[in-house]
């Protein structure tokens, strides 16, 4: 341990200040969901836009934000999201997105050509996720699109990330949260308000689904209650 005196403050020399950085800030302006099957208001919420656009409006260096998909059921349709970012500082705003492995998968050889060869992931983590652009650019008071698209072909909890870097030096992690299901009526309810008392157990689930408006289909979630 380095024993500090406490007795001086260390004074620097004028010519050194430097005031602290300003950093440029950015807000998601409005989110659009492709063939979504519960209103955007949930999606908004899920995704915490209002706590991220904190985040992005506030002058820290580095923040961390989770995009918790809802849970979906294997093999159902892609879910495609475009968060609108909008750049309302008064110079242009640059966005790198590069993505960051999760899993203990490892690239391997691969010919890629007559006699050339790349070291490729085949892993199946990568392709849950899809982010189309790597390089954002925006204008003062400009709104671009992001468009994002999740896979739901592998069972389980899924945590995808990007590094987001800016232009000024800022770092973002974003963490895109899937759960994908078999099949669980529990699991599928967006809400439990609508429920008589007590619920069936899923054995008894099937005689109970022609009855019941509130709970997800076989062919994937959908909340016909819900719907506007
Ligand atoms: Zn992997």
């Amino acid at each position: 341990m380095e024993e500090v005196s406490p007795s001086v403050p260390v004074r620097k020399p004028c010519g050194t200040f430097k005031p602290p950085a300003i950093y440029q800030k950015l807000m998601v302006d409005n989110l659009t969901v492709i063939r979504p099957p519960i209103l955007k208001i949930f999606y908004w919420e899920s995704f915490e836009i209002t706590s991220l656009n904190r985040k992005l409006r506030s002058n820290r260096i580095e923040h961390e934000h989770t995009f918790k998909i809802p849970i979906r059921q294997i093999h159902s349709h892609p879910l495609k999201m475009v968060f609108w970012i909008r750049n309302l500082s008064a110079t242009n705003a640059k966005l790198t997105l590069k993505r960051i492995q999760n899993c203990q998968c490892q690239p391997l050889q691969t010919q890629v050509g007559f006699n050339q060869f790349r070291q490729l992931f085949h892993c199946p983590h990568r392709r849950l996720l899809h982010i189309s652009q790597e390089i954002l650019s925006i204008k003062p008071d400009e709104v671009v699109a992001l468009t994002v698209t999740a896979y739901f072909f592998l069972y389980g909890e899924h945590l995808l990330t990007y590094e987001v870097h800016t232009e000024d030096n800022r770092k973002f992690l974003w963490h895109f949260h899937l759960e994908i299901s078999s099949f669980d009526p529990e699991k599928c309810l967006l809400t439990k308000e609508l429920l008589p008392g007590s619920w069936p157990q899923a054995a008894q689930y099937e005689s109970h689904r022609a009855s019941t408006e509130c709970v997800a289909p076989p062919g994937g979630l959908s909340t016909t209650g819900l719907r506007k």
